[in-house]
């Protein structure tokens, strides 16, 4: 007799997870708190989606951040090069980009999501839309079903859940499922918002809101100890916002910051293509050429003229000063500012404004090569509300296809006692 799978959410993980389930001849169930599916797929990637990295082997795991080695099996299960075949197959043609971030060749996330939606039908899968699962029923340490809000039962020989982290709860994802795991006696590692800006102590940022740094280098570092620890250091993109720095680089950032950010320390390298000797041999020629003018012209063909008024501010100089009043040591003094632009994280943003989830469902609770809770037989985990997390790039997409692919495929094939 066909396994009863139910899976809930249909996000990512849960119509991967009902593919790869159906297909193997199970029964599935989908069950969808939202109207529609794949309510957050349609925001990712500014609206193309960036489903997955097409960066392989050692490339692809040193991106993910926490727990990569819980990952293998899911990989093995359904990589990036298998989730595009699949996805090409299920007719939505896909094109990779710079950074081997691959989208969909429309541009529109919507063409994945209708991808997903036929695999879901061809797999001969059942969605219910408007069916949020408020409980899972268990049975003599055994999942055995779920209790809809509106007080249905449904029995089932499988639960999947994959309901999704914190992050962008308008989507859907409140954390459902992370109280069903708590109540089933499963470890939470604890929820933080991550890809996510950062405020910072200092008010200036807020003055250049909106104005964004390209080819800059971003450095953290963890002070107070006997030495000082380089939490993270990367050349990209970033911009200043009104309660501190967002962008690119930022995001990546924040998931290598500690969960405590007091000890933190942030420095922005305005000019990481110029060493120090370089940067001042630069200065000394716009010293000499500019030598009957003031400060604030240097700076205006250095820096963007709002952050270089700010510079010569933080750094103690008045913009009116005349060139050829600058000793050698203010001068050093304007090199070490452009170098070294210091910030203080203040706090991360929250859960509307992150792009993930870091924490959830404890990996040591679950079996890496089934997906099976260690806890409940006959409960399977897939997708962000697992703590694994990545940075941006496709990554965390193709973390909930993996995890969901695995955890169907073993669904559906599920020994029953
Ligand atoms: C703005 C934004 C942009 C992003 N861009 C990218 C990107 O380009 N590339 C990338 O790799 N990642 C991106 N991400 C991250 C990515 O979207 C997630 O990692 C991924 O969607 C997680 O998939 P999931 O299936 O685990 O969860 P979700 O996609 O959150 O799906 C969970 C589903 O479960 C449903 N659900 C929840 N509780 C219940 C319940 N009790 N009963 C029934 N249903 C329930 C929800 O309604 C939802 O449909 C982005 C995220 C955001 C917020």
């Amino acid at each position: 007799m066909a396994k009863r799978v139910l899976i809930v959410g249909a996000g990512a993980a849960g119509m991967m997870a009902a593919i790869q389930a159906g297909r193997l001849g199970a029964n599935v169930t989908l069950l969808e708190r939202n109207e529609k599916a794949g309510k957050k797929i349609y925001i990712t990637g500014k609206g193309r989606c960036n489903l997955t990295n097409a960066a392989q082997g050692e490339d692809f795991m040193k991106r993910i951040v926490r727990n990569p080695r819980f990952l293998y099996a899911s990989l093995a299960a359904l990589d990036n090069n298998a989730l595009m075949d699949l996805v090409e197959e299920l007719g939505t043609p896909l094109k990779t980009e710079r950074g081997e971030r691959v989208f969909p060749e429309s541009d529109k996330s919507s063409d994945v999501i209708a991808a997903l939606r036929r695999g879901v039908e061809r797999a001969g899968c059942a969605i219910r839309y408007d069916s949020r699962v408020a409980e899972l029923t268990v049975q003599e340490g055994r999942v055995a079903g779920v209790r809809l809000e509106n007080g249905e039962r449904l029995a089932a020989d499988a639960v999947i859940l994959a309901t999704g982290g914190l992050s962008y709860p308008s989507t859907g994802s409140t954390g459902d499922g992370l109280r069903f795991a708590r109540d089933t006696g499963h470890r939470v590692e604890e929820p933080m918002p991550a890809l996510v800006p950062i405020e910072t102590k200092e008010t200036w940022p807020g003055e250049l809101t909106g104005l964004s740094l390209k080819n800059v280098r971003l450095t953290a570092w963890l002070v107070g100890g006997k030495k000082d620890k380089k939490l993270f250091s990367q050349q990209g993109e970033m911009l200043f916002t009104h309660f501190g720095v967002s962008g690119p680089l930022v995001l990546t950032m924040s998931s290598y910051l500690p969960e405590d950010l007091s000890n933190v320390r942030m420095e922005i390298d305005l000019k990481p293509a110029l060493d120090e000797q370089t940067l001042d041999a630069r200065l000394l020629r716009d010293f000499r050429e500019l030598s009957r003018r003031q400060l604030a012209t240097v700076m205006d063909g250095l820096e963007p003229h709002s952050l270089g008024m700010k510079l010569l501010e933080i750094a103690g100089f008045s913009p009116a000063q005349p060139v050829n009043s600058v000793t050698q040591e203010e001068r050093r003094r304007l090199e070490g500012i452009v170098k070294h632009v210091p910030l203080t994280p203040a706090a991360r943003r929250g859960f509307d404004e992150a792009i993930i989830t870091r924490g959830g469902v404890s990996v040591k609770d679950i079996d890496p090569s089934t997906m099976q809770s260690k806890r409940t037989p006959g409960l399977y985990f897939a997708g962000e509300m697992i703590d694994v997390d990545a940075e941006t790039g496709g990554f965390n997409l193709q973390i909930a296809f993996s995890t969901g692919a695995l955890a169907g495929m073993n669904a559906a094939k599920e020994e029953l006692a």
